[in-house]
């Protein structure tokens, strides 16, 4: 097992992992999360909402947070013990799993030779390299901390370069939490039914236009009205922050012909697709061209990285090159770059994302058949490694019929999964990650456990 060389790099105190049953996830999961419950009394004392980012206080699935311990390939430890197969991989960037021997042998290595240096490094040269041959539309890339950043500062690219004000984005569809695009955003916005976030002047998203997902029509009207008015369209590829919506191939290329009639600059937000749903992301599966692209999650290999690239001509009015400020103290940094190279490379290796699309495919097909076996009505939306079991009656192609979700019922699907030892995204409107750590052994429990929950919800229902 690959695994046993991480405590060769890390000396990361570690039990007999046999005997303690960390690769038998049918033994009985003991259900116990005093220490958890103690933390979160603790947190809620110094930390707003006990936590440093809102959907992990499980606030619609009720219950408090679990305090997580460790986590291994595809299980997380939680600080009272208990073991979970994890589906949130930290809501995305854990591809290869948690702790995966490749990646934190590199972030070690990396980090003895110093952990910031505020100035060039030839690990980022490689990195932008890998990153310009993995995604054939990014000419020039730079690199900042987070997926909020990167959008953020594509977006003050594209207005600087085309000297227009207004931007086009969809609902529920998330971007990071910068003020012009915390409108009708998903995520922890959509858990939470906010129309938008206080704090932000209504004069700050009165550019966002604000648009339905998959209505083609919705942006030919806006882009005939606004046309020459509108610096971007920022869209998610595959959407994944309402759950998993999957563009229509008519949509994308609809925003790809008339932005290039209009001169409007198209940004892909790969935060969550790039390196998921293929090597080169969306923009490999589908096929269509953005001019500037968002990158994060995956990139940094779940050290803190964000990404924004594109056309040559469009990067070059990032300063100092051009008029367009962006700047960052850690931006870079040896340790996220390191992890990041470390990751991607993995990510090459032959037959990497055919293995993940047979292990997703599984849990997707065989999940559906045991809901729809029960009369549970579902809908199962996935690209590749990412999917979400919606509890809704017909498919979901935007945020209004995301909406439609019987969110009572996703909250008992969750509870009785984590109580069985399996860690769900704490909210509807989030995506599943399958990672290459996920193999049959899991998946079978994840199959077994769900037909147990689901059948106990059926119950429920027919008792009310
Ligand atoms: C997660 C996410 C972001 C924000 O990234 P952070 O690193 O959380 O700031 C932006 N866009 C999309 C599509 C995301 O999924």
């Amino acid at each position: 097992m690959a695994a046993s060389s991480i405590s060769i790099v890390c000396t990361l105190r570690y039990v007999d992992r046999t005997a303690s049953g960390w690769y038998t996830p049918r033994s009985v999961i003991r259900v116990n999360f005093s220490r958890s419950n103690e933390l979160y009394q603790r947190a809620l004392r110094v930390i707003p909402g006990g936590v440093n980012s809102p959907v992990r206080a499980f606030k619609s699935v009720g219950g408090n947070p679990v305090f997580i311990s460790r986590g291994e390939g595809a299980y997380l430890l939680d600080e009272d013990g208990n073991r979970f197969i994890d589906y949130v991989c930290s809501w995305g960037p854990l591809i290869l799993g948690h702790a995966h021997p490749k990646v934190i042998e590199a972030v070690c290595e990396a980090a003895r030779h110093g952990t910031s240096f505020g100035a060039a490094t030839a690990r980022e040269v490689e990195l932008a390299e890998m990153i310009t041959q993995a995604v054939s539309s990014i000419e020039k890339v730079r690199l900042v901390n987070s997926g909020t950043e990167a959008v953020m500062s594509a977006i003050r690219v594209a207005r600087g370069y085309t000297g227009r004000t207004k931007i086009i984005k969809f609902e529920g569809c998330y971007h990071g939490h910068a003020d012009p695009l915390l409108a009708k955003a998903g995520s922890g916005v959509a858990t939470f039914g906010l129309p938008d976030s206080a704090g932000v002047p209504a004069g700050v998203t009165a550019d966002t236009i604000v648009l339905r997902y998959n209505d083609t029509e919705g942006v030919r009207q806006a882009i005939s009205q606004y046309g020459n008015e509108i610096a971007c369209v920022v869209v998610e590829p595959v959407a994944g922050n309402m759950g998993v919506v999957p563009p229509t191939k008519e949509f994308l290329t609809c925003l790809r012909e008339l932005c290039d009639k209009h001169g409007i600059v198209l940004i892909f937000d790969e935060v969550i697709t790039g390196f998921r749903v293929a090597f080169g992301g969306a923009q490999e599966l589908f096929g269509v061209r953005a001019d500037m692209t968002c990158l994060g999650k995956i990139l940094g290999g779940g050290l803190p990285v964000g990404a924004y690239g594109g056309k040559r001509e469009i990067m070059d009015v990032v300063a100092p090159t051009g008029p367009v400020y962006q700047a960052g103290t850690l931006s870079g940094n040896p340790l996220a770059v390191a992890a990041g190279i470390a990751t991607l490379r993995a990510l090459q290796e032959p037959g990497f994302y055919q293995r993940l699309e047979r292990t997703a495919a599984r849990l997707e097909q065989e999940l559906t058949t045991i809901a729809r076996g029960l009369d549970v009505p579902v809908h199962c939306n996935r690209v590749g490694s990412m999917m979400t079991l919606f509890f809704t009656p017909g498919p979901v192609t935007d945020y209004a019929s995301a909406r439609t979700s019987d969110t009572n019922r996703y909250a008992q699907f969750f509870r009785g999964m984590l109580e069985r030892g399996v860690y769900l995204a704490p909210s509807q409107f989030e995506a599943a990650f399958v990672s290459a750590a996920h193999s049959d052994t899991e998946i079978d429990y994840t199959l077994e456990k769900a037909a147990e929950v689901l059948a106990s919800m059926r119950e429920i229902d027919s008792e009310s």
